[in-house]
């Protein structure tokens, strides 16, 4: 039995909410999935002093940025690279969500760039998921290269994560990280267009203040160092019988071959003013995109994230893992989107964090061949004891946002 001050996963064992959104210090910064092991130390969101989150500090500091001169440096860069004789001069990826939308969208029709659109395609596309990704090609208008990547070595290190790291979105993660650099290099194509900075959400402010994306999140040196579902490389073709050509589409791109094109890869957050509502309501209108009509599962929203029914079920997961669940991030950011008050925040956070996902969990299962039992024995596993408690009506989180 643990101790009720033990932490899993490196967290702080004091918790703490930001006094203006309902985030807590429990929330780990991004890192590069294929570093992800089982007993890695997690950083995590800093909360200053006065209470304040860095994604909070950095809201009040993009209220500050002089957007006009932001968009005049896109448009010196866009000019840059523009190309005269029908060639793709950008990548823009996605997988049909109203952000990749939005920024696609732009790049093309107001910016006047040639766009290849990309897509890593969701683990279980929901049927609106998938609508709103041919929306998005025909209705938006854009060529598009989807990777599919093989089904069965999916399906393996999905579960592998699941098992090793109760994090069932990790697969995706790694080739919508990836797919990007790996065929701007295939295709000789210089530019890369993410759509907003996630250090926005809590890495640390500096990572802010640059256009570029650190590439440390998609270049690696030395193969045999990646993990996958928690499992070195090694071990992989070892032990599962997988081989190299089985892995390739989930290793990031070639340092070195990175290193020696001219490939830069930004945010289009850093030029213009990201607003999540707003890019919403651009691809209603630009590109067909569909809210659900149903609120998702452990939210109160209808329109961010709905492509992949593992969504719902990675949300559940970080609740486990970190008390935070998926209200927690989309009321956080729209508090400081000044779209929610603070204290509206904290009652939806009452109501719907950590809300069961029903709606597409036995399929799930199925898919995966996981038993609905094994998969809920691993996230009680997954508990932390300075996060959780159990009592006769089950497990309760002692820190809770008020
Ligand atoms: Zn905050």
């Amino acid at each position: 039995m643990l101790e009720q001050s033990a932490t899993l996963f490196g967290l702080p064992a004091e918790v703490k909410f930001c006094t203006r959104c309902v985030m807590s210090n429990q929330r780990p910064c991004s890192y590069p999935e294929f570093k992800h092991t089982k007993d890695r130390l997690t950083p995590t969101m800093h909360i200053a002093e006065d209470g304040v989150c860095d994604a909070c500090r950095f809201a009040d500091i993009k209220e500050q940025i002089d957007w006009a001169n932001r968009e005049e440096e896109l448009w010196e860069l866009l000019e840059k690279h523009r190309s005269k004789d029908g060639s793709y001069d950008c990548i823009a990826p996605g997988s049909g969500g109203k952000d990749s939308a939005y920024a696609a969208h732009l790049l093309k029709y107001k910016y006047g760039m040639h766009p290849l659109t990309v897509t890593w395609p969701p683990i279980m596309y929901t049927d609106y998921g998938w609508k709103n990704y041919q929306n998005w090609i025909d209705v938006g208008g854009f060529d598009n290269v989807t990777f599919k990547p093989n089904g069965r070595v999916h399906k393996l290190l999905t579960k592998l994560s699941i098992e090793n790291l109760l994090h069932p979105f990790q697969t995706f993660i790694l080739g919508q990280k990836s797919i990007a650099p790996k065929l701007a290099l295939k295709f000789g194509i210089p530019l890369i267009f993410y759509g907003e900075n996630e250090a926005e959400y809590g890495n640390p402010i500096a990572d802010n203040s640059t256009s570029l994306r650190d590439k440390s999140f998609f270049a690696m040196q030395n193969i045999q160092n990646i993990h996958l579902g928690g499992v070195l490389v090694p071990e992989l073709i070892e032990r599962y019988g997988l081989s190299m050509n089985d892995l390739q589409p989930y290793f990031p791109a070639e340092a070195n071959a990175l290193a020696a094109s001219n490939i830069e890869v930004y945010y289009l957050g850093y030029y213009i003013k990201w607003t999540p509502q707003e890019a919403y309501y651009y691809a209603v209108e630009h590109t067909g995109f569909q809210a659900r009509p149903f609120r998702t599962e452990g939210t109160y929203s209808k329109y961010n994230s709905i492509d992949d029914k593992i969504d719902d079920l990675h949300y559940y997961t970080t609740f486990v893992k970190f008390g935070i669940g998926r209200t927690t991030y989309d009321a956080s950011q729209e508090i400081r989107n000044k779209h929610l008050t603070r204290d509206e925040g904290v009652a939806l956070v009452r109501r719907f964090d950590g809300e069961f996902p029903n709606r597409y969990f036995a399929e799930i299962m199925e898919y995966l061949e996981i038993e609905p039992d094994h998969f809920l024995d691993l996230c009680d596993q997954a508990r932390s004891p300075h996060l959780w408690m159990q009592d006769n009506d089950g497990w309760k989180l002692r820190h809770r946002v008020s």
